[in-house]
């Protein structure tokens, strides 16, 4: 037993690796843990054995649980994450096969303004600068219901969606934007590039970090993309991650998270030369990276680019011990969420979630966060309503539930649009409402 302010505390034995079937010793040893290891690294094979993060066990973030299921069994994988001493990839091992994961996405890209904004921005501006016409041809790598495509097509700019999820891709070719339903990687793009296909343009946002066989990836861009041809990426920048202490972005969907650092390593040993790079806001702070041929003189090395290397390399992204005190944080923030939410509770106040992102899922799970806290949560996708979130089973519903219950409390789990959300809830006000939002940490609006 212990006394932490005023609060008796039972300690019970660790029986953790009996339960889980993972030592639970060394992931608190955490950046120089020498016990079990989390395989071989996913681009350089060496042996990974630093944690990044360990936040236990949890069910895939993406799977929605139908209302006839909610006493079924759920399948808990381990979300921990580790650090390759090497290449400084960090990484999650594939504990489901991706065909498991994205065949029936549950995540729409077109349920978000500021995001389709976004993209038809990128749009406007990539066909200036690489002028396209009618004889290009754009590809998106996880194309997924041509939230984005949709844009080249007035412009009579050729487009080819891959995406393997058959539902949101329905949903694309129904846009007008032709879409193959497979995975993406070496096999595939030989097959097409045999089939006379190459890329002026290859785009992969947010799909990256969901490969599994990156290797396979990123050698498929360099088959697929013409001589000339420019290949654009975005993903969640691992710098905003760690400064920002957005571990709720971590899920087993995501298997890679990159740095400038470790994209640029792991795109030279396929042939690839960053060139460029756009910092942007979309996912709490991504980078697009520009890449090219390696062969590929006509495109030189931006002001921009020189630059983030040298952050990178001056906030020790290239050094193993940067990476062993991320855990501490995230222990820290679900202190405080809980701390927050037992106050409000004891208060007697109604609380609520506003989203049902992939990140709230992480972050309810890791909290132990279920309706003992939150009655309910809502979205505007339909796909998610009358549905209940994995693991937590807070359920979902439509917007329109919060003017109907008038809560206390709304806590937003898609943290990163807060402003558009507390803008389209400025209604609630009118009781006297407040926002709460978890990251970086726990603040009210
Ligand atoms: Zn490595």
């Amino acid at each position: 037993m212990t006394n932490k302010g005023g609060i008796v505390v039972s300690v019970p034995p660790r029986t953790d690796t009996a339960r889980t079937g993972f030592d639970a010793t060394s992931a608190e040893a955490g950046a120089s843990s020498g016990g079990s290891t989390g395989g071989p690294c996913r681009f350089c094979g060496a042996e990974l054995r630093h944690t990044f993060v360990d936040l236990g066990m949890s069910p895939l973030c993406e799977s929605y649980v139908e209302a006839g299921r909610v006493n079924a069994m759920e399948a808990f994988y381990p979300l921990r994450v580790y650090v390759c001493h090497e290449c400084f990839l960090v990484q999650l091992q594939e504990y489901v096969t991706a065909e498991d994961i994205f065949t029936e996405y549950a995540y729409f890209s077109s349920y978000s303004d500021s995001w389709l904004a976004h993209c038809r921005d990128y749009v406007e501006r990539i066909s200036e600068r690489l002028q396209l016409s009618s004889d290009s041809l754009a590809v998106e790598l996880a194309s997924n219901d041509g939230y984005l495509l949709q844009w080249f097509v007035p412009k009579g700019i050729p487009v080819l969606g891959i995406e393997p999820a058959l539902n949101v891709a329905k949903v694309a070719e129904d846009k007008g934007v032709p879409t193959l339903t497979e995975f993406f990687g070496a096999e595939l793009a030989s097959k097409l590039v045999g089939e006379g296909t190459m890329a002026d343009l290859i785009i992969g946002n947010n799909v990256l970090a969901q490969v599994p066989d990156l290797n396979s990836f990123v050698a498929g861009i360099t088959t697929l993309l013409r001589p000339e041809g420019v290949v654009t990426i975005e993903f969640p920048h691992l710098q905003q991650l760690v400064e920002q202490n957005q571990f709720d972005t971590i899920y087993h969907e995501h298997f890679s998270y990159f740095s400038l650092l470790s994209a640029e390593r792991i795109f030279a040993a396929h042939g690839l030369r960053i060139f460029d790079v756009d910092e942007l806001w979309t996912h709490g702070g991504s980078l697009r990276i520009y890449a090219c041929h390696a062969a590929n003189a006509r495109l030189g090395e931006s002001a921009a680019l020189a630059a983030l290397r040298q952050r990178e390399l001056e906030a020790g992204y290239a050094d193993i011990a940067t990476y062993s005190v991320f855990e501490e944080r995230a222990r820290e923030t679900k202190r405080k969420l809980l701390e927050y939410l037992i106050d409000a509770k004891r208060a007697g106040k109604t609380v609520v979630g506003y989203g049902a992102p992939g990140k709230g899922n992480t972050l309810l799970n890791y909290c132990g966060i279920r309706t003992d806290f939150i009655d309910f949560t809502v979205d505007r996708n339909p796909y998610k309503q009358g549905r209940y979130l994995p693991g937590t089973h807070i359920p979902i519903h439509a917007p329109e539930k919060i003017a109907e219950v008038e809560p206390d409390v709304i806590l937003i789990l898609p943290w990163n649009f807060k402003d558009e959300i507390i803008e389209q809830l400025a209604y609630t006000r009118s009781w006297g409402a407040e926002f709460v939002v978890p990251i970086p940490e726990v603040t009210i609006y």
